[in-house]
């Protein structure tokens, strides 16, 4: 048994990176030690720390110099201990405005709860201050040279900490005290255990010298308290028990883990059973991603499959294709097709789906829920725990996935942990509605680099961050060179690429998805496609076509579009029989529960004008339900005079892309693309009609500006954007992601350098 009571900075949080692994990892191991935070610090500052997954949760924390006493577990304060101080404390008003004629002494701007804490200097009257003190019940204490704090009379870190072994009745010689300034002197001064950890503060040196509970250590920080445990015979079986994790070799490493849900295999029926194939479609981000091991270079895909789809391979790492990636094999996870689709068809698409896209009406939370998320989780970091060599390269995908870096980090301190979020990223006061906010972010500060679309969703997460630990910003640039600044919703003009949080430091990046510009003009230059168009043309001749493709989902705002449609055709009878809308609208996958409805509204909603307009020569909107194979879709791309693209919020939309991609690359382009504001992709697409999707009259106004806009404009605005798609494809995309994942760094304090042309 042991209770360690520790100052936090420069102590407990002190020291090496490597000490402080083997402290945290002696105490996360040996459940029989119980840790309290004994800080200055305010409640407030603390909480990120016990958010932090490297650090070990505390089972009480003293604050406030002593002020404040709560449990770890929930924060609520020691009421038999917290209430006493509360009754003596006459209110930061009284204290502050007796203290305001005192020179040199200057309000710390920190939080703080029973105690007001001050600078002070040279020509402070330290006596007067005590006179007030005293006059108020109160006393003073300083430290460092520099800071001064009025606390209730006899209230200390020490007083405090007694008070609460008291409460807990936990033995006296059993407890280490340890700290490093002159404000962790009372921990001393109550007789237990003690390490004044090396540099510490000469005030605490001298004053603790002749103490013979007080241990001097040589080592700083957490390597001072490790020494202490082995100087005093009481804490020695600790340390005997403990074995430090060994320093990972410095050496570059080459291999590079995809973390991603989807394995990217096919299957194929072959004799009535299913087997895997290499993958076939070229379309997507996955062939992209495969790309980056072509020339040799070792890697691991990890990623799960329904347990019952396995056949004899179970256990071993097959390759994907041997022959195209030699050194390249999959990590499989099995996983019962139940887990699978409570992973992602129900919690997933209920708790963060809608929050994400900020639908907070539609958000459900189930605690039971987030548990099974947190054990697939750990269950695919310690998959790459397993797999990866020292200081290899880890690309985490999606929101699914946001716990991973957590527990990762713990096995492994020695990986680069990059994450790319293919959705958007809420603002602060929508994203801190989920009530394991604290943990993601937590997670996420393990990574070295996190990206997303663009500048708008990494300020919206720097927010978040800001909203949960203090952020230090270390380098922040223009978004002009790539992005929309003032002319869109989520246009910002700065973004932030480096923060500092505790002692991590993060790279961030905007990084939009790009097409897959070479399948894409594959596709188009193959002679079905060609037919297919032609014929195409001939059956809608004479009509203009408006395009929209997208997933049944109430982000895209499907309902909202096709109202707009029918409003529309209400105001501009010249444009019946002439005016057609395509409305690709592909169905949920099955199970998802959450999209019933609005597909049922969706098609009455198309039957209603359907119904109204049709005749033997014109359906105004032609709806089709189904996904249409990306083939189709190009030649759908081909023949459309308007893509309306107007989602209320979508991460991205390549829909729009692509759209621009295949007008691009015919001899005559005369396509028009209307873009929602809410659709990350329109702070890249500055030659797009915007249209915001929230307002019923601009969706129309929007429709009209793009069929009465004449050719030669269309032609321009399309051969523009076409230059920006081809540029930022998605092969650019994905060595943007590897080079700042690269380029990211830990610990030194100054940028890695970049190549890299995006934010
Ligand atoms: N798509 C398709 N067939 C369909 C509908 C869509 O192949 O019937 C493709 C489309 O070409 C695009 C992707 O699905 O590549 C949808 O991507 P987007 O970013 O627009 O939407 P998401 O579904 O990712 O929100």
């Amino acid at each position: 048994m042991m209770l360690l009571a520790t100052d936090l900075d420069g102590t407990f949080l002190g020291g090496s990176a490597q000490q402080k692994q083997n402290l945290y990892h002696l105490i996360r191991n040996n459940p029989d030690i119980k840790l309290v935070f004994v800080t200055g610090r305010g409640i407030e500052t603390v909480l990120p720390l016990v958010h932090d997954p490297l650090i070990p949760n505390p089972d009480y924390i003293i604050a406030d110099v002593g002020a404040t006493v709560v449990y770890g577990k929930n924060m609520q304060p020691v009421a038999s201990i917290q209430g006493d101080i509360e009754r003596q404390w006459p209110g930061k008003f009284v204290v502050r405005s007796k203290l305001t004629e005192v020179s040199g002494l200057v309000t710390q701007e920190v939080p703080q709860q029973r105690r007001c804490s001050f600078y002070y200097d040279e020509s402070t009257d330290i006596e007067q201050v005590q006179q007030i003190a005293e006059s108020l019940g109160c006393e003073v204490l300083t430290s460092a040279g520099k800071y001064l704090d009025i606390l209730p009379k006899d209230v200390n870190k020490g007083t405090t900490l007694i008070k609460l072994l008291q409460h807990i009745g936990f033995p006296e010689e059993q407890v280490l005290v340890a700290g490093d300034t002159y404000n962790d002197f009372a921990l001393f001064d109550t007789g237990y255990h003690g390490v004044v950890v090396g540099d510490s503060e000469p005030r605490l040196l001298s004053s603790t010298q002749e103490m013979p509970n007080a241990y001097h250590a040589t080592a700083a920080g957490a390597g001072g308290i490790l020494e202490a445990m082995e100087h005093f015979p009481a804490f020695r079986r600790y340390r005997d028990s403990a074995s430090d994790a060994a320093v990972v070799a410095t050496r570059e490493s080459k291999q590079l883990l995809m973390v991603y849900h989807r394995l990217p295999f096919d299957t194929e029926m072959k004799d009535g059973k299913s087997r895997r194939i290499p993958p076939r479609s070229p379309n997507g981000i996955i062939p992209s991603l495969l790309g980056f091991f072509t020339n040799g270079r070792p890697g691991i895909w990890i990623g799960e499959e329904a347990s019952d789809a396995l056949g004899e391979e179970q256990g071993l790492n097959p390759y994907i294709d041997r022959e195209k990636y030699p050194n390249l094999k999959a990590s499989i996870i099995p996983l019962p097709k139940k887990d699978i689709d409570l992973f992602y068809r129900v919690f997933s698409k209920e708790a963060f789906w809608p929050t994400i896209f900020s639908f907070i009406n539609k958000v459900k939370f189930n605690h039971e829920h987030w548990r099974h998320y947190l054990r697939i989780n750990e269950l695919f970091a310690s998959r790459i725990a397993d797999e990866a060599e020292a200081n290899a390269l880890v690309w985490i995908h999606e929101y699914n996935l946001w716990m991973v870096p957590a527990f990762l980090r713990q096995q492994r301190p020695d990986v680069k942990i990059g994450f790319f979020h293919h959705t958007a990223f809420p603002p602060a006061d929508i994203f801190n509605i989920i009530p394991w906010r604290r943990d993601i972010i937590g997670s996420l500060l393990q990574c070295d680099f996190i990206s997303f679309h663009i500048p708008r969703y990494v300020e919206n997460f720097v927010d978040v961050v800001k909203s949960h630990a203090p952020v230090q910003v270390l380098s922040r640039v223009n978004a002009a060179k790539q992005f929309l600044t003032y002319s869109c919703a989520l246009g910002i003009d700065q973004m932030t690429k480096l923060i500092r949080v505790g002692d991590r430091t993060v790279r961030l990046g905007a990084q939009p998805v790009g097409v897959n510009m070479q399948n894409i003009q594959r596709i188009y230059t193959d002679k079905h496609t060609k037919s297919r168009i032609e014929s195409m043309r001939i059956g809608t001749e004479g009509k203009q076509i408006v395009l929209s493709v997208e997933r049944l989902d109430y982000v895209k705002g499907p309902l909202e579009k096709i109202e707009a449609f029918g409003e529309f055709l209400d105001e501009h009878p010249e444009y019946h029989g002439k005016l057609e809308l395509i409305n690709i609208c592909t169905p949920p996958s099955q199970g998802m529960k959450v999209y019933d409805r609005i597909q049922h509204e969706l098609e009455q909603a198309v039957g209603k004008i359907n119904g109204r307009y049709s005749n033997l020569e014109w359906t105004p909107i032609r709806f089709f339900f189904r996904s249409v194979p990306f083939e189709e879709v190009i030649s759908y791309y081909a023949i459309s005079d308007v893509a309306w693209i107007t989602p209320l919020r979508d991460g991205l939309n390549l829909v729009a892309k692509e759209y621009v991609a295949v007008q691009g690359l015919q001899q005559h382009p005369k396509g028009a693309l209307i873009i929602s504001e809410f659709a990350g992709a329109s702070v890249e697409l500055p030659y797009a009609i915007r249209t915001n999707p929230y307002d019923l009259n601009d969706l129309k106004s929007s429709l009209l500006t793009a069929l009465s806009m004449d050719n030669a404009e269309r032609s321009m605005r399309i051969k523009r954007l076409f230059e920006i798609v081809k540029h930022y494809d998605v092969q650019r995309w994905g060595q943007d992601f590897l080079e700042g994942l690269e380029n990211s760094f830990q610990d030194t304090g100054s940028e890695g350098s970049s190549s890299s042309e995006t934010l």
